[in-house]
C-alpha cells in the first residue's frame, strides 16, 4: 500500500516537472510584457463595409507570422472583441479555437494551440469574422468603433477599459504593442462614402454600382493600436502651400460642412512638421494625414493617420486660432510611439510626456523661450494644483489605472512635459536633443521599454541618470521647499543674501536630491537676477554676495528652468552695522556665517558665553566663499564670537533667541 501510494507520488512528481516544463508562454498584458513564441510579420486583412452607415462589418485577417520557438509546446494567439469569429485556418487548414480570458482582467484572447511547424516557420493564421462593431463602453467611450453624425470611425486605444489597445474592436489581431507588423488593408464600401486610413492608398477601384474599394498598405510596421480607419462621405485636401517634401503625402480628409474650419486649422502645418523635424530627426513615414470626424473626446494619433476632433477645428476657427497645438501634439507622437512604440502600457508615458514637451518646444521655436517657460509653468501648475489633487500621486511609469485614474491620466502629459523639460535642462540643450534623436533613431519601428530608454540615456550621455528616473519616472510625488530669503543691507547699500531651502512634504511625496531651484531676485532698477541653485539633498544654505538690494523674491518664474516643485517662501531684510574690512558676519537661528574677502586665508574664532566661558573655538580654512559655525545646540542667550583676523582680534555679539 505504501509503496504503491510512493509510486504514484513519484509520478505525480515527474508529470508535473514535464507539464510545467512545456506550459505555454502565457500571453502579454496590456500592462506586462511577455515574449512570445511567435512574431507577427505581416496582417493582410479585408474589411467589407458595405452595410454602409452601419456597425455591422464582416472581414478576413491573415496573419502571417514567425515561429521564434518550437510551436508544438506554445500558443497562438489575437484579440477579436464584439465581433463573432466565423472560421479560423491555420496554412489553410481550419482548425479550432478557444476563447480564453484572464481571471483578474478583463482581457479575452483567442488561442490557437497544437499547430503544426517548428522554429522559424513563416505560417498565416487566417480569421473569418463577422458581427456588429463595439467600441470600450462607459460614460465617455474613446476606443473602439463609433458611428457618429454619418462618420463610422475606429479609434486604437480606451481610456476606461482594461485591455486598452481597441484594434480589436474591428480587426483580428495580437493587440499589443510589442509587437509590430507590416499591413495591407483593403476596405470594401459603398461608393459615396471615402474610407481613410493608414500607409499608401495603392490601389482603388469601383466594383459596380453601388460599391468600391480600396486597398492602402505601408512599407513600416505598425502597433495595432495606431491602425484606424474612417468612412464617411468626407472630401480631401493636400495643401501644396505647406511646403512638404516631395516624398512625403499630405492629406486632410474633412466633411464638406468643416470645409472652411479645416483649411483655417490646418493652414500651419508646415510649422509643426518642420518644427518636430528639426527636434527629433526626419519625420519618421511617408505620409502625414488627418481625419476630421465628430467626436468630441479627443485626437488619437493613428499612425499617418491622425483622428482629429470636428469640434477643436471649428473652435480654433471660431476663434481665429492658428496654432494647432492639438495638431502638433497628434503629429510629435509619429516621433514619440508610432515610430518608437512602447513596449506595453506601462510606457505610454514617454508617448504622452513627449507630446505635451513638443507643445511647448514649438512655442518657443515659434515665439522664443519666453514662451516655452511660460507654457512649461502654465502645465507645472496645472498639475500641482489640479491634476494631482484630482488622480492621486501617480508615478509616470506603471501608474494606477482605477478611477480617478486612467489608462490615460492627465499626470502622464502634464507632470511628464515639466519632467522632460527638467531632463532637458539637466542635461543641457545639446545633450538632450542629441540623446532624443539617437534614440528615436537607434530603435525606429521598434517597440522599446522605459528601462530600454534609461539604459540608452546613461550609455549615450555617460552621466548617471538613474536618480532621476527613479525620482521623477518611477516614484510619484513632488518636493514642497520651504525658501527662506534673508537679505543683508548693510550701510553702503550693498546687500547680500541668505537663502535656506528644505524639503518638507510628506513622506508619501518622496524624497528627492539634485532639485534644480531657480531663485528670481526682484531689482530696484526693474531688473531680475535669475539664477538657479541646485539642491543637493533635504538642505541646503546658498549665500549671494554683493546684490543690489532687492525688493522681492520669487522662485521657480521660469527664466532658466521650470522645476516640479511647490514652495513657501519667508523674506527678511537685516541692516548691518559697518564691518570691519575683511570679514562679514551673520547670525541665523542655528548658524553664524562669516565670510572672508580673501579666500585663503586661515582665522582663529573662539565663542563665550557672558561669563567667559569658553564653548567653542577653532581654525577656518577659507577654501571656499563663506564657513558656517553651528549655533543649533546653544541655549537662549548672549554670547560672544572672537575672530582673529590679521592679527586683530573682532568682537561680535551673539544673541540666540530660538
Ligand atoms: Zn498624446
Amino acid at each position: 500500500m505504501f509503496s504503491l501510494k510512493l509510486k504514484e507520488f513519484f509520478i505525480c512528481i515527474f508529470l508535473c516537472v514535464i507539464s510545467s516544463l512545456n506550459a505555454s508562454i502565457p500571453i502579454s498584458l496590456p500592462t506586462e510584457y511577455t515574449p512570445q513564441a511567435f512574431d507577427v510579420i505581416h496582417y493582410d486583412a479585408t474589411i467589407d463595409l458595405r452595410k454602409g452607415m452601419s456597425k455591422q462589418i464582416s472581414g478576413v485577417c491573415n496573419i502571417h507570422f514567425v515561429w521564434t520557438q518550437d510551436p508544438k509546446d506554445n500558443n497562438f494567439y489575437f484579440h477579436l472583441r464584439g465581433l463573432g469569429v466565423d472560421s479560423v485556418f491555420y496554412q489553410n487548414n481550419k482548425v479550432q479555437f478557444t476563447l480564453e480570458s484572464v481571471d483578474t482582467l478583463d482581457y479575452s484572447y483567442y488561442v490557437l494551440s497544437n499547430l503544426e511547424g517548428k522554429a522559424n516557420d513563416t505560417v498565416v493564421v487566417t480569421v473569418y469574422y463577422s458581427g456588429e462593431a463595439t467600441n470600450e463602453g462607459g460614460n465617455s467611450p474613446f476606443g473602439g468603433v463609433f458611428l457618429l453624425d454619418s462618420v463610422l470611425f475606429a479609434n486604437g486605444v480606451g481610456f476606461n477599459n482594461e485591455y486598452v489597445s481597441a484594434t480589436q474592436h474591428w480587426l483580428p489581431c495580437y493587440d499589443h504593442p510589442s509587437d509590430k507588423a507590416t499591413f495591407r488593408f483593403k476596405f470594401i464600401h459603398p461608393k459615396d462614402f471615402e474610407v481613410a486610413t493608414n500607409g499608401i492608398i495603392e490601389d482603388s477601384k469601383i466594383i459596380d454600382d453601388t460599391s468600391k474599394y480600396i486597398v492602402a498598405s505601408s512599407k513600416y510596421p505598425i502597433a495595432t493600436y495606431l491602425m484606424t480607419f474612417a468612412m464617411g462621405k468626407f472630401k480631401k485636401m493636400t495643401l501644396d502651400s505647406w511646403n512638404m517634401p516631395p516624398k512625403i503625402t499630405t492629406v486632410v480628409y474633412y466633411l464638406p460642412k468643416d470645409e472652411e474650419a479645416a483649411k483655417f486649422a490646418f493652414n500651419n502645418f508646415a510649422k509643426y512638421y518642420f518644427t518636430l523635424q528639426n527636434a527629433y530627426g526626419i519625420y519618421p513615414f511617408e505620409k502625414v494625414g488627418y481625419v476630421v470626424v465628430p467626436f468630441e473626446n479627443g485626437a488619437m494619433e493613428h499612425q499617418t493617420m491622425i483622428t482629429f476632433p470636428q469640434s477643436y477645428v471649428q473652435m480654433l476657427y471660431k476663434n481665429n486660432d492658428t496654432n494647432n497645438i492639438m495638431a502638433l501634439h497628434e503629429l510629435s507622437h509619429q516621433w514619440f510611439g508610432n515610430s518608437v512604440s512602447p513596449l506595453d502600457f506601462r510606457d505610454a508615458w514617454f508617448n504622452e510626456s513627449f507630446a505635451t514637451f513638443s507643445e511647448s518646444l514649438y512655442l518657443e521655436r515659434i515665439i522664443g523661450k519666453e514662451s516655452y517657460f511660460k507654457d512649461m509653468l502654465v502645465k507645472k501648475n496645472y498639475y500641482i494644483n489640479y491634476v494631482a489633487k484630482k488622480e492621486g500621486l501617480l508615478p509616470l511609469y506603471n501608474y494606477s489605472r482605477k478611477p480617478p485614474s486612467s489608462n490615460y491620466p492627465s499626470t502622464i502629459y502634464v507632470k511628464g512635459a515639466v519632467v522632460i523639460g527638467m531632463l532637458r535642462y539637466q542635461l543641457g540643450d545639446e545633450t538632450f536633443f542629441d540623446l532624443i534623436r539617437n534614440y528615436l533613431d537607434n530603435f525606429a519601428y521598434q517597440s522599446r521599454s522605459t528601462n530600454d530608454f534609461l539604459n540608452f540615456s546613461i550609455a549615450y550621455t555617460a552621466q548617471n541618470l538613474y536618480w532621476f528616473f527613479q525620482q521623477w519616472i518611477f516614484q510619484s510625488g513632488y518636493p514642497f521647499l520651504e525658501i527662506r530669503t534673508t537679505q543683508y543691507v548693510n550701510n553702503s547699500n550693498k546687500s547680500s543674501a541668505l537663502v535656506s531651502i528644505r524639503q518638507v512634504q510628506p513622506e508619501s511625496y518622496g524624497k528627492y536630491v539634485n532639485i534644480p531651484v531657480e531663485l528670481n531676485f526682484q531689482l530696484p532698477n526693474g531688473k531680475s537676477f535669475d539664477t538657479v541653485v541646485t539642491l543637493a539633498g533635504e538642505e541646503g544654505t546658498f549665500w549671494f554676495d554683493s546684490l543690489p538690494a532687492f525688493v522681492s523674491f520669487n522662485t521657480n518664474l521660469g527664466r532658466k528652468v521650470i522645476s516640479l516643485f511647490t514652495s513657501t517662501v519667508y523674506t527678511s531684510v537685516e541692516h548691518l552695522p559697518e564691518e570691519p574690512e575683511q570679514m562679514t558676519f551673520i547670525q541665523t537661528d542655528d548658524k553664524i556665517i562669516l565670510k572672508n574677502k580673501d579666500e585663503h586665508q586661515t582665522i582663529r574664532f573662539a565663542l563665550f558665553d557672558l561669563l567667559g566661558n569658553k564653548l567653542k573655538e577653532g581654525k577656518i580654512d577659507f577654501g571656499q566663499t563663506f564657513h558656517t559655525i553651528d549655533i543649533s545646540e546653544l541655549q537662549n542667550g548672549i554670547y560672544f564670537l572672537l575672530i582673529n583676523d590679521s592679527n586683530l582680534w573682532h568682537k561680535y555679539k551673539v544673541v540666540k533667541t530660538k
